[in-house]
């Protein structure tokens, strides 16, 4: 099996010759990009930087992946929110919001794909499709409808709106929702494999349970109804009260952190969804040994993984070293 069927078969719960390693979440770390020269902040608008950064998560410590890109900031930043782009070991973020009285009055732009930064990341899902799309899963994530949303009208605003102005929430996450829709049309189009909506903002950290499963539930059901390539769900954090309910969404998917217990996200999501998950990103994969990062990576996979990856994006100061360590424990699995 070669790494694309190996993950995709995995994600998608069909059958495969050993645990995939892999990542669903953003892989550039200062090493990957010191390697290859293909460096923050220049590799998030630049296609050919942002593919050779890519394939470093594979060729330099065997990733299963071809995942971009680098961050969370696309969509918003296409939709006129000023973002900050970082530097080499900081990822872009949002300064400012463009609807901070409501998104009622938004319009999708008809010129939509042609804006900032999507255009980049469309040739550079062309670019290694051409490449390496018979041997490595093209993996593309983006800001889900609630983490848009928030970027969109303010994240505080949106949480205090929730209770206040419920309806004025749901037309945010509506219109975030139908960009998605759009976006992921373009991106399957273009050869992505595997989409993934990350949306750290639907977080049980932010949102309670009843409000995650009335506000922000049916609309990552309905963004995965129109998704037609394999679908992963990302949410970060604690978000063992919610897995059920994101379950039921119509992901094939659900990427999860090490908060999440595998073994107790496995029994909830039941046979709706496989999972994929949890090595820590800040407590293993950047501060941890080697040694520790395998030992986490048995566990992991004794607990039932369908997929080995990263509970959440890596730090830019991720060692290779640790990610190789994840490699090979789930290469011994073989037997
Ligand atoms: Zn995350």
């Amino acid at each position: 099996m070669n790494p694309r069927d190996r993950v995709l078969n995995a994600l998608t719960g069909k059958s495969v010759d050993r645990i995939p390693v892999t990542a669903v979440t953003q892989t550039g770390t200062v090493e990957f990009m010191e390697a290859t020269g293909a460096r923050w902040p220049e590799a998030h608008s630049n296609p050919e930087l942002m593919v050779k950064l890519a394939l470093a998560a594979y060729e330099l410590a065997g990733l299963e992946t071809a995942r971009i890109p680098f961050g969370l900031t696309v969509l918003a930043d296409a939709l006129g929110a000023e973002v900050n782009m970082g530097t080499i070991d900081r990822q872009p973020s949002v300064r400012e919001h463009p609807y901070s009285s409501g998104l009622s009055e938004f319009k999708i732009p008809e010129n939509l794909l042609e804006l900032k930064r999507i255009p980049v990341v469309l040739e550079a899902v062309h670019l290694l499709k051409e490449k390496v799309g018979g041997s490595l899963p093209v993996i593309v994530g983006f800001e889900g409808p609630a983490t848009l949303a928030g970027h969109l009208m303010g994240i505080e605003r949106m949480a205090i709106w929730t209770r206040k102005k419920p309806v004025e929430v749901k037309r945010a996450l509506e219109a975030a929702t139908e960009v998605n829709v759009r976006y992921a049309e373009a991106l399957v189009k273009a050869g992505a494999d595997v989409l993934v909506p990350c949306d750290p903002s639907a977080s049980s950290d932010l949102f309670n349970p009843k409000d995650f499963e009335a506000m922000i539930k049916p609309f990552l059901a309905r963004l995965a109804e129109e998704i037609r390539a394999v679908k992963v769900l990302h949410i970060c954090g604690k978000v063992t009260p919610i897995v059920r309910a994101m379950a039921e969404t119509g992901y094939d998917s659900l990427s999860i952190e090490e908060k999440v217990n595998m073994k107790e996200a496995k029994r909830l999501a039941g046979d709706l969804a496989t999972i994929v998950g949890n090595i820590s990103p800040a407590k293993t994969l950047l501060l941890g040994t080697p040694q520790e990062v395998k030992k986490e990576s048995v566990q992991a996979i004794n607990d039932g993984a369908d997929a080995l990856a990263p509970g959440c994006g890596l730090a830019p100061r991720t060692p290779i070293a640790n990610l190789k360590a994840m490699v090979e424990a789930a290469l011994k699995y073989k037997s």
